[in-house]
């Protein structure tokens, strides 16, 4: 995964390598999905959901450039693993998902692997988790149509966002990565994407 599918398509930071290199994939798939779990391409979980695609799971991460001291919330847990590649890269990693059975699911696994610094909740994430805010990264998994003013909100000074938007419904998602300085906050567009809806409400 690193040599082939990574360090060719622009993951150049050591650390994101090595904590990709890291996360065994395949034990947050279900048993009959395992053998594809180093194709670089997002697959099938429960409640018509998906694991993201490796690289984009490490491009985000990379973009979000997570500091081994530092706090960071994710959105949409999945099968808990991106939160699991990101718990590698900072201090704690706050997870929510929508859908119970996923993160339950999810929270079996990464106690199964032995992740100790994630929490996962379940709730609508485009409110964020306010109790523990800010935060000096956030991943988004699904794509907003508008960015949630609550993770914007929650952002820390110096923080950064990476989140896919869907602008409009026959073009591809613009991901984009959102940085605070003070009260700023401004945004690039880094690569076209697809990511299942992000679910408000
Ligand atoms: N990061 C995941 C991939 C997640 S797919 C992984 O590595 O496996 C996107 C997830 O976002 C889905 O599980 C979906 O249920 C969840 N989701 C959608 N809308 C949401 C919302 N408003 N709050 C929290 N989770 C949401």
């Amino acid at each position: 995964m690193v040599a082939e599918q990574l360090r060719p398509h622009g993951v150049t930071d050591e650390r994101v390598l090595q904590a990709m290199a890291s996360v065994p994939r395949e034990e947050f798939l279900a048993p009959r999905m395992r053998r594809h779990a180093y194709e670089d391409r997002a697959l099938a979980i429960e409640c018509g959901q998906t694991i993201s695609q490796p690289l984009v799971v490490a491009l985000m991460t990379q973009a979000a450039s997570p500091q081994p001291d530092e706090i960071a919330l994710e959105v949409g847990t999945g099968s808990g693993y991106a939160a699991a590649v990101l718990s590698r890269l900072c201090r704690r990693v706050i997870t929510i998902e929508r859908e119970p059975a996923l993160a339950e699911h999810a929270s079996e696994t990464l106690l199964r692997l032995g992740f100790d610094n994630i929490e996962v909740a379940v709730r609508d994430g485009s409110l964020g988790w306010p109790a523990e805010a800010p935060y000096n990264v956030i991943l988004v998994a699904a794509a907003a149509r508008e960015v949630p003013q609550a993770l914007i909100d929650q952002l820390a000074d110096g923080g950064r966002m990476v989140i896919p938007v869907a602008t409009s419904a026959d073009e591809p998602q613009d991901l984009r990565l959102y940085a605070r300085h003070g009260t700023d906050v401004i945004y690039r567009s880094l690569f076209p994407v697809l990511f299942v809806p992000l679910r408000t409400g």
